[in-house]
């Protein structure tokens, strides 16, 4: 403690429990049901407006293809939320045991350690003026009456006005009166705001790093991706509440561990905690909402929100766009971001397809079969063909498919197309099927009837106008590009 000699004490302190913040709940406990709250609160509000269909032209999907593309129904999602959260909170309790009890009352002394560490800085400042050949005395000098703080700064923190001070006077003051004004003020601004500023952006840090590269394995090991992930992209439509419709292991690994590992690597106390865990939750349940809002702060503070995660979420996206929840750094430097550029001409096409094949029901089909029928049939003897089939891409892309440009991007969608189709157990390929065959049937509509494909192409530009610049605008894509069913062929 020598280096603090002649410096004024520190103060003293009495520790008091710190009382809850909503009496008479405990905050570690508050800390375990804000998350629920937030989530179902917020999810609640979505649902609203999507069943009172309040902002129509912000959403990213209809009501149709939430009905005909999803391979879950909504009470199995609550189902299985519901038990994520419940480990959730069995987890957080274990992990509030091992963490001390809050108290307050340090905060001034702490602040004065801070002083402390500041004036103990401003020791090298003369040393570093020196070598640039610098005399900090003679600066002082002059500039000590107009600006004493300045001068002090400079002689190495030395403020003879204030060190004039009896040591008398000193114990019957506050013992902060021993330091200059900027210095107490410094040293609040560090305890209160930079030190919390750099507490959460280390926990993002660490949640966004651990969620990418566990996600990224849960797509790249096909084991990993049928076992567990694939639950979660039963939702090719995802809404609010299906934000943590996970495979609870799956639950369990990447969000409940991974934001208790950031709240311990990061140092926060509960309250901390409390605004981090829920912040995070808010900022899922928004990725996975449907909407681009214009006025959600959340879609646009980063990158990553509601457009950028729904690409993940499609038959051609999933191999792309893995960062969650905050920041999409992580799929920009290692060059996993969509870079398809506008993908409107296929949001059109998954709209217009949901709808027919909504409307499908009220008519009388010419046969019986349906497209889903092949997946529960013997492929025999079409096996080997299907076989080989798969492996020629340029089949898929070419003539099935609405062409992304060439090179990455042609790459991505192809990946994640194989993706859905290893993905058996959740009707993988029975989705491509599907999707194939409202393509072949819009292409060929789109041929026998010049006329109508005009009219539909322009009041689908008008509608879609919209959703292209809400995708590709909140991707920051590359614009236009894809040539789709409808597009300028
Ligand atoms: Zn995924
Ligand atoms: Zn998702």
């Amino acid at each position: 403690m020598a280096q603090f000699e002649g410096f004024p004490p520190l103060p003293s302190y009495e520790l008091t429990p710190l009382p809850s913040l909503i009496p008479p709940i405990p905050d570690k406990l508050l800390t375990l049901l804000l998350p629920i709250v937030a989530y179902w609160g917020l999810s609640m509000f979505f649902h609203w407006i999507d069943t009172k269909d309040y902002f129509p032209q912000y959403r990213l999907h209809t009501p149709a293809e939430v009905a005909k593309r999803n391979k879950v129904s909504r009470w199995e999602v609550v189902r299985d939320v519901v038990i994520q959260q419940v480990v959730q909170t069995a987890v957080g309790w274990v992990l509030g045991m091992t963490e001390p009890d809050d108290f307050f009352g340090k905060e001034e002394y702490d602040v004065v350690v801070w002083a402390r560490r500041i004036r103990v800085a401003q020791g090298a400042i003369p040393g570093l003026l020196a070598t640039i050949g610098l005399d900090a005395a003679g600066l002082a000098k002059n500039l000590s009456p107009a600006h004493p703080a300045l001068a002090g700064a400079l002689m190495g923190g030395r403020y003879p006005s204030i060190d004039s001070l009896k040591a008398a006077e000193l114990s019957s003051r506050r013992a902060s009166v021993g330091f200059a004004g900027w210095e107490l003020n410094m040293a609040w601004a560090i305890y209160w705001v930079l030190v919390p500023m750099l507490q959460f952006g280390v926990a993002i840090l660490v949640v966004d790093t651990w969620q990418y590269f566990l996600h990224r394995a849960m797509h790249m090991n096909k084991w990993l991706y049928t076992t567990f992930h694939s639950r979660h992209h039963r939702l090719y439509v995802p809404y609010a509440y299906g934000a943590l419709y996970n495979h609870p292991f799956e639950g369990f690994l990447l969000d409940t561990l991974g934001a208790s590992i950031a709240y311990k690597l990061a140092g926060m106390n509960t309250r901390q905690g409390m605004v981090f865990f829920t912040g995070s939750t808010i900022k899922t349940v928004d990725d996975h909402c449907g909407y681009a809002l214009p006025w959600d702060p959340l879609q646009h503070i980063t990158s990553n929100n509601a457009g950028y995660h729904d690409v993940h979420h499609q038959s051609w996206g999933i191999k792309t766009n893995f960062s969650q929840p905050f920041f999409t750094f992580w799929d920009r430097l290692l060059g996993t971001v969509w870079t398809g550029g506008d993908v409107s001409a296929r949001y059109e096409r998954a709209r217009l397809a949901a709808q027919k094949a909504l409307d499908k029901g009220k008519v009388s089909p010419i046969t019986g079969s349906k497209p889903t029928d092949s997946i529960d049939q013997d492929p025999t003897p079409y096996q080997n063909d299907f076989r080989d089939a798969t492996d020629l891409p340029s089949i898929t892309i070419e003539n099935r498919q609405p062409q992304p440009p060439a090179g990455k991007a042609e790459l991505q969608a192809a990946s994640s197309r194989q993706q859905i189709l290893d993905d058996k157990k959740d009707g993988g390929p029975s989705v491509l099927a599907n999707e194939s065959y409202e393509e072949k049937e819009a292409m060929s509509s789109a041929r026998r009837s010049p006329r109508k494909r005009a009219t539909s192409t322009l009041s689908a530009k008008d509608s879609f106008k919209g959703l292209r610049d809400r995708v590709s605008g909140s991707m920051h894509g590359r614009t236009g590009g894809i040539i789709g069913v409808d597009g300028s062929r």
